[in-house]
């Protein structure tokens, strides 16, 4: 660790658990032993609050992965792992839940000063969510079931169905909420008794390989759950194309969720793939426009923006559109800009230099596209990859800002005049994540929620999010689901049983 960092940790005093956690050398996890990558590589873990060198993590290659798949299929087709009742499984999911609501608050510091985020953020959403999905799936264990069907076919059968683990699932995962995304990937597939191998992204590894120690010590077998670190291109490459793999469960780019879901499509592994997005929100005249614009702006700026469903697409009816961004502005100018281990921090930095060039790169590309700068867009003083929340007003649809994924704190917006005119405008959109609706007009909300083509949308809020109901996009935003009953679904195959009868 360098000195700009150790200051850093010193100057918002860190716990010991997570200074110890950093002394710790860090390696790949696999068949329950802790290695090195095979051919020795690390890289550096940067801190974006102080830009300094937090420690290394290893580069696993595409041999660690295959060895991770063979100890994760050793565990599968044989292991103590299937032969767990359903209530063990569910015990052992909660005790691991246990221990990481033991564990919170270092979790919570590691996802800060890996990420950048906001450590108050952290440990109120990513760690309390993360130990919510794991309660919320430990009770699915027992409760997997299928059904007893009477055919029409002449003759005498028993004729019934069975729910199988889908096998071993490879799981990759993006830098925005690195411990809840496995979480929320990991809780339904080691409920239903699959075995997983884990790619976390290599900006932000850290919190996953504390997560390993703790799989380790609820006493879940080893291979039941593996971690390699390393580069999308090698790793995740390696895992999308991969013949050991029954299903790859992915959340990232559209892009590149698309390549590895060809990849997987070759071999026919079960997918599912959470996306980017380019959420609408509908300011209707009638709405509260405080509390719109509060909640508008919580909806875009939180994590930086570097949210998946973020809402960053505000259309206003055109009656209270000053007002609106007037409100916008104001409460805007009150979430503070600092370094994600202050404890009021609201904005923290982006997770790296280059995310916080390309935020500051779309800014300057709605600029000379015409649209009107309102609030923020200046660069703020480091150190840190910091990025004003950002603001721009009377926004044309076909601007890059409106149409692209831009995943910092930027939001765009515009009036409209009708509801016929805004629905087109949401909907004009690759993406189809979520959208949100700010009005207390029941009648009209309910009329335009099935017009709206996204995967949540949410009424006078936005991002709420629990492990009962199920998240995943439309469109270029997704393939299937993660959370609720119906995530079982995606990590399940249905075995149709027939039995003749004298
Ligand atoms: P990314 O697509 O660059 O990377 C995601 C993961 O894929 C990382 O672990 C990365 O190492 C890996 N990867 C990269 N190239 C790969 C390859 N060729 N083969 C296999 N794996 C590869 O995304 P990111 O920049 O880490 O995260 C931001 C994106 O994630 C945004 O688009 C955001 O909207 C999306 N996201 C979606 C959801 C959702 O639930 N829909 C949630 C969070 C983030």
């Amino acid at each position: 660790m360098d000195t700009r960092t150790k200051n850093y940790l010193q100057q918002f005093g860190v716990s010991e658990a997570t200074q110890h956690f950093l002394s710790r050398p860090r390696k790949l996890f696999i068949g329950g032993a802790w290695q090195d990558a095979s051919d020795g590589a690390s890289a550096d873990v940067i801190e974006p609050s102080s830009e300094g060198v937090l420690g290394r993590i290893p580069m696993g290659t595409a041999d660690d992965l295959d060895h991770a798949v063979q100890a994760a299929r050793a565990q599968f087709d044989g292991g103590p792992w299937r032969q767990l009742k359903p209530l063990e499984r569910e015990r052992l999911l909660h005790r691991l839940a246990d221990l990481i609501e033991a564990n919170a608050d270092e979790l919570a510091e590691i996802e800060s000063i890996d990420m950048g985020k906001s450590v108050t953020q952290a440990r109120a959403v990513d760690i309390q969510g993360t130990i919510d999905t794991f309660r919320y799936f430990a009770g699915w264990a027992s409760k997997i079931h299928g059904r007893t069907v009477e055919p029409s076919l002449p003759g005498n059968y028993l004729a019934y169905t069975r729910k199988e683990p889908v096998g071993v699932v490879g799981v990759i995962v993006p830098w925005n909420f690195p411990l809840q995304t496995m979480a929320w990937k990991l809780g339904a597939a080691l409920a239903v008794g699959c075995t997983v191998v884990v790619k976390p992204a290599e900006l932000t590894s850290l919190s996953a390989l504390r997560f390993a120690e703790l799989v380790q010590e609820a006493g879940i077998p080893g291979g039941v759950v593996n971690i390699v670190t390393g580069r999308g291109s090698v790793v995740g490459a390696a895992m999308a194309s991969h013949p050991g793999i029954d299903k790859l469960s992915f959340t990232g780019s559209t892009p590149v969720g698309c390549s590895v879901g060809k990849a997987a499509m070759d071999q026919m592994k079960r997918l599912t793939l959470e996306l980017g997005g380019k959420s609408p929100v509908i300011v209707l005249a009638d709405a509260d426009l405080k509390a719109a614009a509060q909640a508008v702006a919580n909806g875009v700026f939180f994590n930086s923006g570097q949210v998946c469903d973020a809402g960053t697409r505000a259309y206003v009816h055109r009656s209270v559109y000053a007002e609106f961004l007037r409100e916008l502005a104001d409460y805007t100018a009150t979430l503070k800009i600092a370094p994600g281990l202050d404890p009021d921090c609201f904005i923290s930095p982006m997770v790296s230099r280059e995310q916080q060039q390309r935020v500051l790169a779309y800014i300057e590309a709605g600029k000379a596209e015409g649209a009107e700068l309102f609030y923020g867009g200046e660069p703020v003083e480091g150190p840190g990859f910091f990025v004003q929340p950002t603001i721009f007003a009377n926004c044309r649809n076909d601007m890059r800002i409106v149409q692209e994924e831009i995943f910092g704190p930027v939001l765009v917006t515009a009036p409209f005049d009708d509801e016929e005119e805004v629905l087109a405008l949401a909907n004009d959109s690759p993406f189809g994540l979520a959208a949100a609706l700010y009005s207390n007009d029941l009648g009209r909300v309910h009329s335009l929620i099935p017009r709206l083509r996204a995967g949540s949308v949410y009424v006078n809020a936005h991002s709420t999010i629990d492990p009962s109901m199920p998240f995943g996009g439309y469109k270029q935003s997704g393939y299937g689901k993660d959370l609720g009953a119906e995530q079982l679904e995606y990590l399940l195959e249905t075995k149709a049983v027939w039995i003749t009868l004298p």
